[in-house]
């Protein structure tokens, strides 16, 4: 399921940060989900999930996500905000017209 989209990866750049309140441009990046449900989207050992699974964070939010799944009593509260960020950024991704139905 895994899938290498580089329009999408692309896209990531001169984005603002998709959390709410950031707005920090520098260093975004399509980050790749990475929670507790990363099997369910093609994730594993040194597989990123598809890349429509993935949210515009910057640095410090990427960071954020990535170091909060390995919190075991945080994971699933952290898999849940992720997956809210990940959300978010393929709406944006529609209303850029990058996504198109
Ligand atoms: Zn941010």
């Amino acid at each position: 399921m895994s899938q290498k989209i580089q329009k999408l990866r692309d896209a990531a750049r001169d984005q603002t940060c998709i959390v709410p309140g950031c707005g920090c441009t520098v260093g975004v990046v399509l980050a790749h989900y990475s929670g507790v449900r990363r099997l369910s989207f093609g994730g594993g050992l040194g597989a990123k999930v598809h890349d429509l699974i993935g949210s515009h964070l910057c640095q410090s939010h990427h960071y954020e996500m990535d170091t909060g799944n390995r919190d075991k009593d945080k994971r699933w509260e952290n898999s849940e905000t992720f997956e809210f960020y990940c959300l978010l950024t393929i709406i944006r991704l529609y209303e850029q017209g990058i996504i198109k139905v």
